[in-house]
This record gives structure tokens, C-alpha cells and sequence, in this order.
């Protein structure tokens, strides 16, 4: 794990620009004693002063923290797509499949515990309610019993999503730690050397993969093949399993979502609901609609779903092409080959830019998947390399600037909804692909840099905070 640093950022980034303790303290609102007290390392900011500096500055808070050096240090190449794509309980890569993860490696550690107990601080503790963190972490640890806390109180964090994990023998306490959630499932255990996904893909832009395959005559499925490895289609085989397995129970599903919105399910609704004169057109949109309620639905209720790239935007891809499974009759390794194209969009996304809606807003979120959606929808026509980033590209700069704003802090308004008219997007991206691809001035690399500069410009209350847009409505 990286070093703390914050008492040294801090200074360096007040004295470059150019403000004195008392000036910094005002605009803070924070007292010049404190503001002294962080740069000396003797106290360390609460999660909202934090996030108040870290808007300041520009950074996120793990930047602040950590180093913005190390932090945007640009390893080359991209990591596999096994750490894009994952199968784990939603609703939150970051409030329920990190701490799922945490609590799997500490169960394991310690199997002679005979109870357990886990302290949620930060963010955790502000909406892990909602988002089921609790429920996620006794059912991980079960059978063994244990005991959850949420402390909202206690603020010198180094980072917003901390959790503290014990384990008990008897009366004795036989170990405890600190586990950080910091975004996409992944996690950080305190005083341990992060080990770093290995970057198995040399090239990490489309236009040096583009021209690698255009040299070598393959698709861009046979390239993620290429450099994956040959077992790659059966890991691609079983998310493809996950995504349909998650769409047909969603479609099953009735009644209300949990965290108290008194959100109806609507995907089996919408999947059986059928006008007498429903025009083709019409149908397609009601039915790619359902899937992508069915996934998100799922995902609202804690079930397994596949990251794809989230779990809060993991509705769009499998509707798109289970969608058009069904219609077109494509066999299942087609589809796989599908997912490692849309998979390949992601990874570009991830590595170049980011992914999480805390970092860049649902631009980066939904508006990724729907990326995934077209590039995979492309690839499934086997359009063009050029068509193929084309339909990306559409797919992703009309979602430029879209803000992170759940209702409540549960992924449910607007994010299921917003899944759906993802994947009808995906869809009409693909269409205006194929008539204009030649007339293109933007390529998706260029996209993807302005959708990270758009996310880091955005004010801090439209990333996942639920203190902006939409989340300002309070819904009983
Ligand atoms: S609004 Fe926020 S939580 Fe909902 S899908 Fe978009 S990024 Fe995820």
C-alpha cells in the first residue's frame, strides 16, 4: 500500500497555489489552527473536509491522500479483463462486493473464530444501510455470528470507505484489521502491499490496437483471445451464464426493492405488458427495456450480477445481447465474442479514464456500458474496426457530463431506469454507426480523455455523493 502523505500534499498544494494558511482556512471553513494541526501530521481531515479539498485541488481523495504523483502514474498496458467483468452480490462494487471480498479473506484467515464483528465508518456507515452492506457481510461470514456497527460518527479517515474487521475466540480478541473498499470491488487491507494486477495487454489505446489488428487481420476479439489466453472463453462463457441467469430470475421477480423508496419491480411487468397494435419497433424497446430491468432489479436487491462494467450500470450490456440472442439466434460463443470486444471498450475506459460514478459521475458508469453495448452489439454484426469504434465512441459522448445522483444512496432512481435507456442508445449508436462511420471527426480515445476531464471538472455533489440533482428529492 502506498504511504500516507497527506500532511506533505496538503502544504505542497497550498504553497503552489499561492494561498496562506488563513486564506485556505476561510475558504475551507475550517479554523488556521486546524489547517496547521493537518499540515504539522498531527490530525487528519474528516470525510466531508476531505472531500472539501480534494474538490479544491482538483483530486479525489485517494489522490489527496496518497500522492497525486503515484496516484496518476500511468502504468503501460492494461490489466485482464477477469478484473473487468465480475461475477458478486450487488448493489455496489464499492458497499457490498468489496466488503463481500474483505470478509471472505478475513474468514479464511482466521477459521478459528467463533465470532465476528465489523465496525463500518464513512460512507459505509452513511449508506451502507441502504446499499445492504450489513446483510452482505453476515451472510459472507456465516455461520459464524457477527455483530455490525455503524459508526457515522468518528471522522479522521484516510479513506471515505473504511471498515474495521475483528475476530474472536472465546472471550479473546485473536485479530483485527483495516480494510479499505476503494472502488470496483477492490479492496485494501492497512499496513499490506497492494498486489498490483499484473497488465497483460501491451497496448492500451484504441488507435495502437486498431492498427495492431488491421496489420495482423484479426478482429478485436481474437486479439483479447490472443493476449487473455486460450481458457479466457470459458471465464467469458460463465459471465455470459451469470448475465442470463440474472435476467431470467429478474424477469420472474415481483414485488418491492429493498431500502424503503417503495420502488415496484417492473421487469416482468414490462416484459409481459403487450399492446394489440405494438409495432415491431415499439417491442423491441419494451423488451430490451425488461432486461435491462430484470439486471438492475437484481442488482437492487443484493443478488448476483456481473460488473459490466459496474454493478449499478450492469443492466445495459446483457440486455443488448441477450435481446438480440434471442432474436437473431446467435449461438453462445458468438456472444462471448461480443463480450470480450464490449469488454475491451471497458478496460480502454478503466485504464484511460475510470469507471466509477464516486470519480467521474454516470457518464462513467452507464455511459461506459453503453460503450460496451455497441462495440459488443458491433462486433456481433461484425461491423468494421472503424464501425465498431464508431458505435463506441456515439455510444459514450452522448452521455458526456451525466451526474451521479441516486435517490436516497440506493441504486435504484435513476440508475435501472437509466440502464434501459442505455441499452436502447447502444442500439441506436450501432444504427448511425453504419450509415456515417466515414464522416467521424472524434476518435474514442479522445472521448475517453474528455469523459475523464469532464468527471474530475464535476462538482463533488454529482459523484455518488447523494447530495445533488435527483438525491435532493427525498421519496417515502
Ligand atoms: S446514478 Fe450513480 S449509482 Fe446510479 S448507476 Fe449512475 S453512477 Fe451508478
Amino acid at each position: 500500500m502506498k504511504p500516507l502523505c497527506f500532511s506533505e500534499n496538503f502544504k505542497a498544494l497550498r504553497i503552489s497555489s499561492g494561498a496562506t494558511q488563513k486564506t485556505l482556512a476561510e475558504a475551507l471553513q475550517v479554523s488556521p489552527r486546524t489547517l496547521s494541526l493537518w499540515e504539522k501530521g498531527e490530525r487528519i481531515p474528516t470525510v466531508e473536509q476531505a472531500l472539501a479539498v480534494a474538490e479544491r485541488f482538483g483530486l479525489t481523495v485517494e489522490e489527496l491522500f496518497y500522492g497525486e504523483e503515484e496516484s496518476l502514474e500511468k502504468i503501460p498496458g492494461m490489466a485482464s479483463m477477469t478484473e473487468l467483468y465480475k461475477i458478486g452480490s450487488g448493489p455496489s462494487s464499492s458497499h457490498t462486493m468489496g466488503p463481500e471480498k474483505a470478509c471472505m479473506i478475513f474468514k479464511e484467515r482466521y477459521p478459528n473464530a467463533d465470532r465476528f464483528a465489523v465496525t463500518l465508518y464513512g460512507s459505509l456507515a452513511k449508506t451502507g444501510e441502504g446499499h445492504g452492506t450489513d446483510r452482505v457481510i453476515v451472510k459472507t461470514l456465516a455461520p459464524i455470528p457477527c455483530a455490525i456497527t455503524f459508526d457515522t460518527v468518528t471522522g479522521d479517515l484516510p479513506h471515505p470507505n473504511t471498515m474495521e474487521l475483528f475476530a474472536y475466540r472465546g472471550k479473546e480478541e485473536i485479530a483485527r484489521t483495516r480494510v479499505y473498499s476503494v472502488g470496483g470491488g477492490a479492496i485494501r487491507f492497512e499496513g499490506e502491499s497492494v498486489a498490483e494486477s499484473k497488465h497483460i495487454y501491451d497496448l492500451d489505446t484504441f488507435n495502437d490496437i486498431s492498427a495492431y489488428c488491421k496489420k495482423e487481420g484479426l478482429r478485436l476479439w481474437e486479439y483479447v483471445y490472443q493476449v487473455e489466453g486460450n481458457d479466457f472463453k470459458d471465464y467469458l462463457m460463465e459471465i455470459w451464464k451469470a448475465m442470463r441467469r440474472s435476467i431470467a430470475a429478474g424477469l420472474e421477480d415481483d414485488g418491492i426493492l429493498p431500502g424503503g423508496l417503495n420502488v415496484h419491480k417492473k421487469a416482468k411487468h414490462l416484459y409481459n405488458l403487450q399492446h394489440v397494435d405494438e409495432t415491431p419497433e415499439t417491442k423491441t424497446n419494451r423488451l430490451i427495456s425488461a432486461y435491462a430491468f430484470a439486471v438492475g432489479e437484481q442488482n437492487a436487491c443484493g443478488c448476483r450480477i456481473v460488473t459490466a462494467p459496474t454493478c449499478g450500470a450492469a443492466g445495459v450490456l446483457p440486455a443488448v445481447l441477450y435481446f438480440q440472442q434471442k432474436k437473431g439466434g446467435y449461438t453462445d460463443e458468438e456472444i462471448c465474442r461480443a463480450l470480450a470486444t464490449g469488454g475491451l471498450i471497458g478496460n480502454l475506459i478503466k485504464t484511460n479514464a475510470s469507471i466509477s460514478g464516486a470519480e467521474c459521475g454516470c457518464q462513467a458508469e452507464v455511459g461506459s456500458a453503453c460503450a460496451m453495448a455497441a462495440a459488443a452489439l458491433a462486433e456481433l454484426f461484425e461491423l468494421s474496426l472503424d464501425k465498431i469504434e464508431y458505435s463506441a465512441e456515439i455510444a459514450i459522448e452522448h452521455h458526456l457530463g451525466l451526474t451521479c445522483d441516486p435517490i436516497c444512496g440506493l441504486v435504484q432512481i435513476p440508475c435501472i431506469e437509466r440502464n434501459a435507456v442505455a441499452a436502447m442508445r447502444a442500439i441506436n449508436a450501432v444504427n448511425l454507426s453504419s450509415f456515417l462511420s466515414d464522416t467521424r471527426k472524434i476518435s474514442l480515445d479522445k472521448v475517453i480523455v474528455t469523459m475523464r476531464d469532464t468527471g474530475r471538472d464535476l462538482n463533488r455533489q454529482y459523484r455518488e455523493t447523494s447530495e445533488g440533482g435527483l438525491a435532493k428529492i427525498r421519496i417515502h
